[in-house]
């Protein structure tokens, strides 16, 4: 064993501890059908299997898995061969995944050293970048080697479904008791191989509750500028991962404080320097604590929304500005803002366009819920994302108060109010015009706010 306080590297060990089935709470019957399938089928071709990673760490600690990720050292072609449902992925990352239907099962081949003499002769395998950035991982090794290529000791537990025992190859098990987030290995070389471990470093502390080791902490500010060089692809991934899981309110100040929360959100994450304690930052804190709520008791959220929510005040600011200094419509104004300040938020996370329309729509309803006379409300009200505008008005209006705050109840109150008191409602409403208008031209920009 080695020692913990007086290093501050940790390696993996080539013997690991072995827990046996008594010492453990881990049994078949908290993994899910097709995992032991997919298990068992390794073994009974004569491979070795084991779970690992969070499946294993999330049980120890009397948690259920969210999904299981299985180690083997066969390779992907031979994975290949023994499943039918398999579909190899990834350049970076060679993996095998196991399909049931929308259940998948990662299967990894045990990955191994990157300085051996067999990998210079690999180069097709291994590729690093000038950072210290691994661009490929693809040399394959024994399962001791495996595991000290996972990023954390907790992450670095491997249970097989032979012995029903949990082999522990870097201490995990006494820091998943201690609740400490260690990584494997050098810190700072780790995080230049992958800075996405930072990342991966505060998602596992607070959605496990646990403490990040000091020397596993320290250099994260000062590397945080690595994760400009992770595509933006991956960076939308991580969004899921840190702002959709139930924590996104305590994960986006743990990101602020670790100068890492620029890398997804340039806009908001400049407020967050500069006024702390302004509208942006208070109406994107409730964006947050609403987003998580609504996760932890199990409704539905679009990564629409919160995507809407922090670029929000910045297009405010933008369009009014451009209005204040020329004589633009207002919805020149707009989609001239729009597309600049989300072209800048694309070059760090790279929004999917199915979640892109969604956004804008919440956007463009903040314009029309303003807009309540003759039979527009009607029409707002049928508008296929009005909930999503009328939810994020409601938000607006209670940080801002005032006008936004009346508007807000207003709208509440039709939605519930009988047909014939709507009519009254849009009767006695006299409408008051907030846009500025010109006289109509045709818009340059592409798009309709429709
Ligand atoms: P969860 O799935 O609950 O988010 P997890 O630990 O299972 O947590 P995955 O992203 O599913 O995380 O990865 C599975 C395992 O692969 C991890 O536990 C870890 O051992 C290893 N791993 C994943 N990403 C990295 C990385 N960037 N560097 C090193 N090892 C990694
Ligand atoms: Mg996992």
């Amino acid at each position: 064993m080695f020692a913990k306080d007086n290093t501050t590297t940790t390696s993996a060990q080539d013997f690991p501890i072995v827990y046996d089935r008594a010492e453990h709470n881990i049994s078949r019957k908290e993994l899910s059908d097709n995992a032991l399938k997919v298990l068992y089928r390794l073994n009974k071709g004569g491979y070795d299997a084991y779970l690992v990673g969070g499946g294993v760490r999330d049980i120890l600690l009397g948690e259920h898995p969210k999904d299981f990720d299985i180690a083997t050292n066969a390779t992907p072609e031979q994975i290949k061969k023994l499943f039918r449902n398999c579909r190899l992925i990834g350049r970076r990352f060679r993996l095998a995944h196991i399909v049931f239907g929308r259940d998948i099962i990662e299967v990894a081949t045990f990955r191994g050293h990157h300085d051996s003499a067999e990998e210079k002769q690999t180069k097709a395998h291994s590729k690093q970048s000038e950072h210290g950035m691994l661009l490929r991982d693809n040399i394959y090794g024994s399962i001791d080697e495996d595991a000290e290529r996972r990023d954390f000791t907790i992450n670095a537990l491997y249970y097989s479904i032979k012995d029903f025992k949990v082999y522990d190859f870097a201490n995990g098990v006494s820091d998943i008791n201690d609740k400490v987030i260690r990584l494997i290995g050098d810190p700072e070389t780790r995080y230049r191989e992958d800075p996405v471990r930072m990342l991966r470093a505060v998602r596992f502390a607070t959605k496990l509750d646990m403490q990040i080791e000091k020397n596993t902490e320290a250099p994260i500010r000062e590397l945080s500028s690595l994760m400009a060089n992770i595509p933006a692809a991956r960076m939308f991934e991580e969004y899921l991962k840190l702002f959709l899981g139930g924590k996104a309110q305590v994960n986006f100040h743990r990101l602020a404080d670790y100068d890492l929360l620029q890398y997804f959100f340039p806009h908001i994450s400049q407020s967050v320097k500069t006024e702390p304690n302004g509208n942006a930052v208070k109406f994107v804190d409730r964006v947050l604590f609403n987003t998580d709520k609504r996760i932890n008791e199990g409704k539905r959220v679009t990564p629409a929304f919160l995507l809407a929510a922090v670029i929000w005040y910045k297009l405010e600011q933008s369009y009014s500005a451009l209005m204040a200094n020329s004589d633009i419509a207002f919805q020149d104004a707009f989609f001239a803002a729009m597309n600049e300040i989300m072209g800048e938020q694309q070059r760090c996370i790279a929004i999917p366009k199915r979640f892109q329309q969604p956004m804008k729509d919440i956007w463009f309803l903040q314009q029309k819920l303003m807009r309540r006379e003759g039979a527009r409300a009607f029409k707002v009200l049928e508008h296929p994302r009005f909930r999503a505008g009328y939810d994020f008005l409601l938000l607006r209006g209670e940080i801002e108060g005032g006008e936004l705050a009346e508007l807000a109840t207003w709208w509440t109150n039709f939605q519930e109010a009988p047909a014939d008191t709507q009519q009254q409602m849009v009767k006695s409403f006299k409408g008051s015009r907030t846009t500025r208008r010109r006289s109509p031209r045709k818009r340059k920009n592409t798009g309709s706010p429709s």
